[in-house]
């Protein structure tokens, strides 16, 4: 999840025919929608109930996330990143991942990635000392709400910001990663993202931020199945149950007569290398 120039995280958001506990109304709900595909590539050899926890997450990030994921990839190679991901790639890395708690994780860190940098984008505004690789954030990029609460650059924090403004440590390696990271803390972790919140009130914005900007005042299901360590590093790494976490997920109300897109994912396994 280290950021290369040109490539951070990706996103995504998947229905698929996965997922035995949803009701009626659920796949009432699934036909009246439009589909729109996403490639997910497997690259090596990956279990397939790691294919299956991809798919997973996807069916439940709501899809205005994804929206302009065209690509996804799942690999396993020790010599890269977990994940990385741009506002159209999402590539995921096995290699060192070690459960599908993790690989959930990571996954909804990398789409966090691709929605912050392909839809939530500026238009008209200003450039800020913002930069990502050499593109200044606009003033009026959505995230930048998020961003200069602690940021002066991508790279310098404000001088009054401390270490327990950041939901994590990783978080307060640049405006992006503090985006990524909190959306995931959001999605996985929501009353621990709020018990922060109630300490710090950088962390009580950054909270709203995620609640009313991104989430659309919509909270899940805390799967969390432990307490919370007071010094967390890597939202991703947060101990949780992702089987209770799917049967939760299951069991909320779904917009029946919302009009949405589905995202599918469709995954590819080449069978000769070229
Ligand atoms: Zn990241």
């Amino acid at each position: 999840m280290k950021k290369p120039v040109a490539m951070i995280g990706l996103a995504l958001n998947v229905a698929s025919v996965l997922h035995p506990l949803h009701t009626a109304a659920y796949y009432e709900y699934r036909e009246q929608q439009e589909i729109r595909e996403i490639e997910l590539n497997i690259k090596g050899d990956i279990e397939p109930k790691l294919v299956e926890t991809v798919h997973q997450v996807l069916s439940f990030l709501p899809e205005k996330f994804s929206e302009t994921v065209e690509f996804m990839q799942l690999s396993s190679n020790h010599y890269d990143p977990r994940g990385m991901a741009n506002s159209k790639k999402v590539l995921l890395n096995t290699a060192d991942i070690e459960s599908e708690e993790e690989l959930a994780a990571v996954t909804v860190h990398e789409i966090a990635h691709a929605f912050d940098l392909g839809v939530l984008r500026g238009g008209s505004g200003r450039a800020t000392k913002i930069m990502y690789g050499r593109t200044p954030v606009l003033t009026d990029d959505p995230s930048y709400e998020l961003y200069r609460e602690s940021w002066v650059t991508e790279t310098e924090r404000k001088s009054d910001a401390t270490d327990a403004d950041f939901v994590s440590g990783y978080a307060g390696w640049s405006p992006f990663e503090e985006f990524s990271e909190s959306f995931t803390l959001y999605f996985f972790h929501h009353e621990h993202f709020k018990n922060l919140a109630k300490n710090n009130q950088k962390i009580a914005r950054k909270y709203a931020f995620m609640r009313d900007k991104v989430f659309d005042g919509v909270t899940y299901a805390d799967a969390t199945d432990q307490l919370y360590p007071d010094d967390v590093f890597d939202v991703t790494l947060l101990s949780y149950n992702f089987q209770n976490f799917l049967e939760a997920m299951n069991n909320l109300p779904r917009p029946i007569d919302t009009p949405t897109v589905q995202v599918k994912v469709v995954t590819k396994t080449p069978n000769r290398r070229a």
